[in-house]
């Protein structure tokens, strides 16, 4: 990877997020909501996941848990220190104190979740005073493409659900 080495830091923060959103992919081709997460310590992929709640029977399947998981395994240890997280969305309470728990350095987040999130929409977790571990958190980075993603999943789907409700309507019509 020594091109990446030769990136700016904010460069390579957007290549990251790029990858993370190729991630967010896989969530969609899965039928999950798209929303990917790459962990990455000097430059190099460490951990990486993507939401997998329906297929894996797991709420806690969300993309950041998965690359966490993945993480450790690649580490071999349960404290993931001086990796920075990307994901595309906002994390909720439960990835950010799973994040906590890591004890990762740094996370760059895209889009907000103004309903559930845990990054400084409802909550702050992850620079709580109060807690042993503060991460260096910074959001916005490509949030319009981040968002865009999910929005347009939830329009796409809506628009299924209503071919398939018209398609059933015919059916009884005869
Ligand atoms: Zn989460």
């Amino acid at each position: 990877m020594s091109n990446l080495v030769a990136m700016s830091a904010t460069d390579k923060d957007q290549h990251w997020m790029e990858y993370a959103l190729t991630l967010a992919d896989k969530a969609e081709q899965a039928g999950e909501v798209p929303v990917g997460a790459v962990l990455v310590l000097n430059d190099q992929v460490i951990g990486q996941g993507w939401n997998l709640v329906i297929s894996q029977n797991d709420p806690c399947a969300h993309a950041e848990i998965m690359a966490l998981r993945d993480g450790g395994n690649t580490i071999e240890n349960y404290r993931i220190i001086d990796a920075t997280l990307y994901v595309t969305l906002e994390p909720c309470a439960m990835c950010a104190g799973a994040i906590v728990h890591s004890r990762v350095k740094r996370v760059v987040y895209g889009a907000s979740d103004l309903k559930t999130g845990a990054g400084g929409s409802v909550f702050n977790i992850m620079v709580h005073p109060q807690l042993n571990h503060q991460v260096e958190l910074e959001f916005g980075l490509m949030a319009e493409k981040c968002a865009n993603k999910i929005s347009d999943f939830f329009s796409r789907r809506r628009k299924e659900k209503k071919a398939a409700k018209r398609s059933t309507k015919k059916d009884t019509d005869y």
